[in-house]
């Protein structure tokens, strides 16, 4: 009797684990990350859940992982998923449980005075106010992912894509495309493009789609070079082994480019970025800095060079990410070379071991619950 009755209850327990329970990256403080068993989200009004079927580790979750940007002890982390919808909540139509859809790492609510004046990034009138996942709420790097604003944000992805294809359009290849887009390149236009980690190597890229007549970039990591190249770059040059400043006068004869890319979030590349630049022409910063950023007066010809400067956070949105899924659908982009580890969510604290230390030519890695 005894021991019948604690089966059943084991069982009761076990059904309950698989009903309410899911596996996710939870954030404890600096260096302290774990999978944990936490509840699976319910959708309220104009919500959806979905289950995640591929996310990725992004260069800010290692920043929230050292302890760089700090979020709140026990947040699941990531904000990048592509899902199938688990549960919708009232209030979302248009969609079926069972869709396949992509979300943006940005979650604007498409309703606040800064969505309607066009900042969706800057949703709610607080600057980065539209990056919630893993941010101000639980991430995607968990089985399952509580959508906010569900109708604004999810995009169903095409039946001819994979998820390989789309997941880095939820943020690194959206921010890296806005750079050209927020200077707006314009046909024949030079680029410099500092520094080709996941990011720069997507404003590469986005610099290309807006019909840049030369990209210039700057890498000294062999791979990412290689990988430069393929993304629409025509000239690396290797900050380690040359005065890119000066280089990127003399290729331009004298003028220097129109538009200049910051790719990396330090003094040296934003000055750089700045010196090579023609008067007139625009810096598109995409860099998180630390500290503060100065700017020498020479640089900006004493504030007289009318120089344009343009910071970008990632645009997010069901209808950006139509679009970017439009591009890989017609081919003008392939993102998946820059895939290059494979993980479980069980494996994931050894995936940000790995991709933290950038070890064994590591680009993006994509994680699997
Ligand atoms: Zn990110
Ligand atoms: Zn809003």
């Amino acid at each position: 009797m005894t021991t019948g009755f604690a089966i059943e209850k084991l069982e009761k327990q076990e059904t309950a684990k698989h009903d309410g329970v899911m596996k996710a990256l939870v954030f404890r403080g600096p260096h302290q990350i774990a999978v944990e068993e936490v509840p699976i989200p319910r959708p309220g009004y104009g919500e959806a859940v979905i289950r995640v079927t591929l996310t990725t580790i992004c260069g800010t979750d290692v920043h929230i992982l050292k302890g760089e940007y700090p979020v709140k002890s026990g947040l699941v982390i990531g904000h990048e998923a592509v899902g199938v919808i688990h549960e919708l909540g009232p209030g979302v139509s248009g969609y079926e449980v069972g869709d396949r859809v992509l979300v943006g790492a940005i979650t604007p609510c498409g309703q606040c005075t800064s969505c309607l004046n066009g900042s969706l990034s800057q949703c709610g009138g607080q600057p980065i106010g539209g990056w919630k996942f893993g941010n101000t709420i639980n991430g995607a790097q968990a089985e399952y992912l509580l959508v906010p604003f569900a109708q604004a944000n999810m995009a169903k992805v095409p039946f001819a894509l994979d998820n390989e294809q789309v997941i880095l359009l939820a943020d690194i290849a959206s921010t890296g495309f806005s750079a050209a887009e927020s200077a707006d390149l314009k046909l024949g236009d030079t680029v410099a493009v500092f520094a080709q980690g996941p990011i720069g190597l997507c404003a590469t890229a986005g610099a290309k789609l807006k019909g840049a007549s030369l990209i210039i970039v700057t890498e000294s990591n062999p791979i990412r070079k290689q990988v430069a190249l393929s993304m629409g770059a025509d000239i690396v040059l290797d900050p380690t082994a040359v005065d890119v400043v000066a280089e990127i006068k003399r290729i331009t004869d004298g003028r220097g480019v129109d538009v200049a890319i910051e790719a990396l979030g330090t003094q040296n590349t934003f000055e750089s970025a700045l010196r090579v630049l023609r008067p007139g022409g625009t810096l598109s910063s995409l860099g998180v800095y630390a500290g503060k950023l100065s700017m020498p007066v020479d640089a900006i010809a004493a504030g007289l060079g009318d120089y344009r400067i343009v910071t970008t956070l990632c645009p997010g949105g069901k209808e950006r990410m139509r679009r970017l899924m439009e591009l890989i659908l017609h081919k003008r982009v392939d993102l998946t070379p820059l895939i290059t580890h494979r993980y479980s969510l069980a494996e994931i604290v050894e995936a940000y071991e790995l991709f933290s230390q950038q070890q064994d030519g590591v680009l993006k890695v994509a994680i699997e619950p």
